[in-house]
């Protein structure tokens, strides 16, 4: 299943931004955001505020909807997460953290490969990496 894809809906006004919206009661801080489903924003965004003015013409703060979407960029924290349960390529001799598997071996060969008395093991570690 596709996850909708979430927004940013910035409140740009100074004042709190309060609309009915779907029979629910949207709140948004004044210059704060909240999230929401990508479709929902654009609606929410679009939906027709009656300008109330006062005497002078000029529109009330109040009444102004000031309302900036902001996409978020969900690849950047899908990369974050991955890279943070890559399991680690350590060393099993020394605890060395190496990027990849291919650096861990030559790790090995460059640093434990003497470490190993039973000849016969040296060959085949040699032989597996
Ligand atoms: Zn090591």
């Amino acid at each position: 299943m596709k996850k909708p894809k979430m927004v940013k809906v910035w409140n740009k006004n100074i004042l709190d931004y309060e609309e009915n919206f779907k029979g629910q009661k949207i709140v948004i801080p004044a210059g704060k955001h909240i999230v929401m489903e990508r479709a929902e924003a654009v609606e929410f965004k679009g939906k027709f505020r009656q300008p109330v003015y006062n005497k002078g013409g000029v529109q009330e703060i109040s009444s102004l909807k000031k309302i900036v979407i902001e996409p978020i960029i969900e690849d950047e924290a899908d990369f974050v997460n991955e890279e943070s349960t890559t399991p680690k390529h350590t060393c099993m001799k020394c605890g060395f953290n190496a990027p990849n598997a291919k650096q861990l071996a030559a790790h090995v060969r460059s640093n434990h490969l003497a470490d190993m008395e039973d000849e016969k093991a040296r060959k085949e570690l040699i032989k597996g990496l």
